[in-house]
């Protein structure tokens, strides 16, 4: 089992829910991303916070096998963002963006973590994510985030990461808008000229599809009775990934394959509730049944397996 290192935001969220307020929860992409691939092994976390990030988020963290050597802690108040959700859950519109220390944020991985192998750029500033990529030694697995903030004011910064990566996370809106084409398998193509090994293109509650130079991987989302928050669910994603992938250390296709399952049953988890709410009581035996319902969900015998 190898460890993995996440660098992203950790986060207080104010989220308008058609179901409510709820002010100054713990959130950040960093955050939903480690907690996730916590299910998996340890991780080692690289991002800031204010001094009034509590004691009790460092213990939450600390629990959960997550290092906290990387987390600086800066003069000044940890980011804050505020969204709000359409009724349907389906968009939202952010309301406030503080970024308080995340502002003059410089990321800094530890000596002993600079050859970790299996590294996750959650959505920061290209530039960042470039300054962490100047710090590790050689990783075997890279994977990014990024989105529609940084397509149109950081892009060449961006391609610049995209050649250096091995797997781009993206949502579908953002995939098209960086390719600047429609059908999803054109807009792969697009996205893999850019230098990604693989791209993975989230698509919400029509789930995830998974392509390299070769091949395309379709992983469908969980058919939930309820969605209450989908804050976070692409970072769980990406962060479950990489965490069975460096559990597995291996990125064969088949550990990809599965690696994606596992991304996309964590996400539905996570939006069962607001927040990292019911990621945090979710059971390892609950992830291996949910496993094997998206098994159920997509199979089906090829004609061979009939005859
Ligand atoms: P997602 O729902 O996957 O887009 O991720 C939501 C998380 O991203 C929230 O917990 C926010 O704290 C965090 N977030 C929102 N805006 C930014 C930003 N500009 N930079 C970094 N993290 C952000």
């Amino acid at each position: 089992m190898s460890s993995m290192l996440a660098v992203g935001s950790v986060a207080f969220d104010t989220l308008h829910m058609p179901h409510g307020r709820y002010v100054r929860v713990l959130g950040g992409a960093a955050t939903y991303a480690s907690i996730a691939a916590s299910f998996f092994g340890p991780v080692q976390l690289v991002a800031v916070v204010g001094k009034d990030f509590p004691a009790e988020a460092r213990e939450l963290l600390r629990s959960r096998a997550v290092d906290l050597e990387g987390l600086e802690v800066a003069d000044g108040l940890t980011f804050h963002w505020a969204g709000e959700y359409s009724a349907d859950l389906n968009s939202r519109t952010t309301l406030q963006t503080d970024l308080n220390v995340f502002a003059d944020f410089h990321p800094k991985i530890p000596e002993a973590w600079r050859s970790t192998r299996y590294v996750m750029l959650a959505n920061i500033d290209p530039e960042l994510q470039l300054e962490v990529l100047n710090q590790i030694k050689k990783p075997e697995f890279v994977i990014a985030d990024t989105m529609n903030f940084w397509i149109s004011s950081k892009l060449a910064e961006l391609k610049k990461v995209l050649q250096r990566i091995d797997l781009l996370v993206i949502n579908e809106e953002e995939a098209r808008q960086l390719s600047g084409t429609y059908a999803m398998a054109k807009v792969a193509r697009e996205l893999l000229s850019m230098g990604p090994k693989s791209v993975v293109i989230k698509r919400g509650e029509y789930g995830a599809l998974w392509f390299d130079h070769q091949d395309v991987f379709s992983a469908p989302a969980y058919p939930l009775e309820e969605v209450r928050d989908p804050t976070g669910a692409g970072d769980t994603f990406a962060g479950g990934l990489l965490g069975y992938v460096a559990l597995k250390g291996n990125v064969e296709n088949a550990t990809l394959r599965r690696a994606i399952v596992y991304g996309s049953a964590l996400a539905s988890f996570c939006v069962e509730a607001v927040g990292l709410e019911r990621l945090l009581t979710v059971n390892k035996g609950e992830l291996l049944e949910r496993f094997s319902r998206f098994h159920k969900l997509a199979h089906f015998a090829s004609e061979n397996e009939v005859r």
